[in-house]
């Protein structure tokens, strides 16, 4: 089996709702498709995370150098893309595109052997997954006191066990929101909070010290992600687990926030640190030193499917026990217009937990006319 070509699908769709995170408004969701073509006739798709046009100029650039390699071996293509851009691409887009491509060479390699990827990868552990429910973003119009708490009801309502709310808008308002949403679904229920690094760290450990009676299951991104020593600072100073890592790359990043100890949770993104032949990698490392993985979702249900085939092997905390913590997949319930239309069949969740596809590769069929509706006019493929 030889690669024939590499194909990429820019794609976008307006939202009916704009909502926002503590940086920025989202007003469209992008998403940038990586299609791996093989003189065999199987196809492979995978999906990069980050700006979408730039990830693509990232893929187009790398796909003359793989025309005619075996796509079987993922780990050669991998260590070989990395180091003609070594010099200039360690971290950001260019491991983004090449997450991509990763991934579609898993879903292919799955395809070839007729067995879906986390059976190459070691054999599942489990055969679905918890899933916690990203949301709780901010609306134009509205009080955050009152539709936030609403909205996480909701999830509570629709099975899930936990959901993670976006913090980052001021110290006394972030500890309003979070102690609201906190009476709202109760005790029971787990709740995160994400900054997205909308803070420094005596911010950041100002938040963390108002919510800590609230039983917060972790605090994501408090501080930016080069500020290992801020993240180290928040992590000393708080009961809550510091969780972080969707902005970081590679074994090679990961090694300098294990060594440093600088998390207790890191949440590597399938489609942005190296795809599954590196996160693989990043989770053995973070077993070692005894931390929890948790990946950080935020694509299409290609991107959910690759992550799902990593959630199979993800080690438990700490096993064997008989009721070792299990790692969880971020759920997001955002408006995402691509997400799932993209699938000949969605990835849902029941009773908040996720099954992971057991057919060959990723375990999913791509919907090509959904593809076509919402391929963007710069997509100059
Ligand atoms: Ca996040």
């Amino acid at each position: 089996m030889r690669i024939t070509a590499i194909h990429t699908h820019l794609l976008e769709a307006p939202l009916a709702e704009p909502f926002a995170y503590s940086r920025a408004w989202y007003g469209t969701r992008t998403a940038m498709l990586v299609e791996v073509e093989t003189d065999s006739g199987l196809t492979g798709w995978g999906e990069c995370y980050g700006p979408a046009p730039m990830t693509q100029a990232v893929v187009r650039t790398i796909a003359p150098w793989l025309t005619g390699a075996d796509p079987l071996r993922t780990e050669w293509i991998w260590q070989d893309v990395y180091a003609r851009l070594r010099d200039h691409g360690q971290k950001g887009l260019v491991i983004e595109g090449l997450s991509g491509i990763d991934i579609a060479l898993w879903d292919l390699k799955g395809k070839h052997f007729g067995v879906p990827v986390h059976r190459l990868m070691g054999g599942p552990l489990r055969t679905d997954v918890e899933a916690y429910a990203t949301g709780l973003y901010r609306r134009k119009a509205g009080d955050p006191l009152k539709y936030l708490p609403e909205e996480a009801a909701g999830y509570v309502a629709d099975g899930f066990r936990a959901v993670k709310l976006k913090v980052g808008f001021g110290v006394a308002e972030d500890a309003a929101v979070t102690r609201a949403v906190r009476e709202a679904i109760g005790p029971e229920i787990g709740l995160m909070v994400d900054a997205n690094h909308a803070y420094d760290a005596v911010a950041a450990m100002a938040l963390g010290r108002l919510i800590e009676p609230l039983d917060i299951g972790w605090f994501e991104e408090p501080v930016p992600p080069e500020d290992l020593a801020g993240y180290k600072a928040v992590k000393a100073a708080l009961g809550i687990p510091i969780a972080g890592g969707e902005c970081e790359y590679t074994r090679y990043g990961f090694r300098e926030v294990l060594t440093a100890h600088a998390m207790d949770i890191i949440q590597p993104d399938i489609c942005a640190a190296g795809g599954l032949s590196e996160c693989k990698k990043i989770a053995d490392m973070a077993m070692a030193f005894g931390v929890r993985y948790n990946p950080h979702v935020w694509g299409t249900g290609i991107g959910i499917a690759a992550s799902l085939q990593l959630l199979a092997v993800l080690p438990a905390h700490t096993p064997p026990s008989l009721r070792p913590a299990e790692p969880l997949l971020e759920f997001d319930r955002t408006e995402h217009p691509i997400r799932q239309a993209i699938l000949r069949t969605p990835i849902e969740h029941s009773g908040g937990r996720v099954r992971i596809p057991d057919g060959p590769g990723l375990g999913i069929d791509i919907d090509r006319e959904a593809l076509a509706r919402f391929k963007t006019r710069h997509d100059a493929r």
